[in-house]
């Protein structure tokens, strides 16, 4: 066994073997993709494999797909720069911001102050009625709704959300960061008129992301960075081809990964249920409405997540509380708040990750740590 089980792939995934050559081998491409001469245009011709490769990845086409430095990036552009060319018209920033409950810190924030909250049930199902009223009342929006949530795993019924939000005459954002590897994503199937990628949750390097288009009408409704006119104008910058590289060798890693998901599911389905054995008490989140294969997260009540990742890190572990935050410290997480969970949830749930290459033994030292834990607190309730 190794020395550390690391069980946080939400947070990040390690870089995939694949991925990191990639990586090395495009840091010796000299050209800069815009140059016309014989370097310049092999560095293109990486770019647009790439392109290809990350647009594959969710049935999109290569000319729709926008390199971003990652999805964060690519909110704040989608909702400042808004979308023009979807729904056979140019709708852009006029429309109103609106964002599901649970969706990540990065969309939240980009959306905007003013944005309308789309709420959720206790599972983390966003509540369709709730949006078609919302909707009713406050005019045709750019509404983001994620496919997957990083914390609970919950995965949402996209196209019928899609079909309400097109409705109301608006655009639908989707947030697919946490899904390749684990889900299916086939942007048509979605009827997203923009979707969001990471390279770093699935298996590519840090620091670079992507949207992707469903046709070549619809992009942002104006440059997002003034420069160069690279990325169709949209994004200037000459582009982080190294990063570009690493994520498309993700992206072909991935598609070619067809068995992953139902390995993980096992695994994570075992833990779970060797998890309720061990303290039947416990509550798993989102248990019983469609979820990624790859997460768990629970709370036990007596156990704070503060603690117990600290317990669990000594142990070798590496997991995580409901949310990461860039302070290193647990912070109250606005998505267990939203599923109005009981304060015990909120301040225990602890969220347990996999990947491709998570094995049985890794999650038993997570239940061996986890039983010493309640055993320690069981002796000190005694004493
Ligand atoms: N959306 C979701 C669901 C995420 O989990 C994350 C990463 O934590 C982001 C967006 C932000 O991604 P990035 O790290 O590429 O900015």
């Amino acid at each position: 066994m190794s020395h550390r089980a690391y069980l946080d792939w939400n947070a990040t995934a390690p870089l995939l073997p694949a991925a990191r050559e990639a990586v090395l081998a495009a840091l010796d491409l000299v050209g800069n993709p815009s140059s016309v001469h014989a370097e310049g245009r092999a560095a293109r011709a990486k770019m647009e494999q790439a392109r290809a490769d990350v647009a594959a990845l969710v049935g999109g086409e290569a000319e729709n797909t926008v390199f971003t430095s990652g999805a964060t990036e690519a909110a704040n552009a989608l909702f400042s720069a808004g979308l023009s060319g979807c729904c056979g018209k140019d709708i852009a920033c006029s429309l109103v911001p609106m964002v599901s409950a649970i969706e990540h810190a990065a969309v939240i924030a980009s959306a905007g102050r003013d944005a309308r909250v789309i709420p959720v049930d206790a599972k983390g199902v966003i509540n369709a009625a709730a949006l078609t009223a919302i909707l009713a009342e406050a005019g045709p929006a750019l509404v983001a709704a994620q496919l997957a949530n990083n914390e609970t795993g919950v995965v949402q019924d996209i196209p019928v959300l899609a079909d309400i939000v097109h409705a109301a005459g608006g655009a639908l954002i989707v947030d697919a960061v946490q899904a390749p590897g684990r889900i299916a994503v086939d942007i048509s199937a979605l009827r997203a008129d923009a979707l969001i990628l990471s390279s770093h949750k699935f298996g590519g390097p840090k620091g670079v992301g992507a949207i992707v288009f469903p046709d070549s009408r619809t992009r942002l409704a104006r440059t997002f960075i003034a420069g160069g006119g690279q990325e169709r104008g949209q994004r200037g910058g000459t582009e982080n081809l190294p990063g570009i590289a690493g994520m498309g060798a993700a992206a072909q890693a991935v598609l070619s990964a067809q068995d992953v998901p139902r390995k993980m599911s096992q695994l994570r389905d075992e833990f779970e249920s060797r998890l309720n054995r061990l303290a039947p008490e416990a509550r798993i989140l989102s248990e019983g409405a469609p979820r990624l294969p790859n997460t768990s997260c629970f709370a036990i009540p007596g156990l704070t997540a503060e603690k117990a990742l600290i317990a669990f890190d000594l142990d070798g572990v590496a997991v995580s509380s409901g949310s990461a935050c860039s302070s290193g410290k647990v912070k109250a997480s606005h998505v267990l708040a939203a599923m109005e969970q009981p304060d015990w949830v909120r301040t225990g749930a602890i969220r347990v990750s996999i990947g491709p290459t998570t094995t049985e033994e890794e999650l038993e030292r997570c239940l061996s740590s986890l039983e010493r834990q309640l055993s320690r607190r069981a002796k000190m309730d005694a004493a």
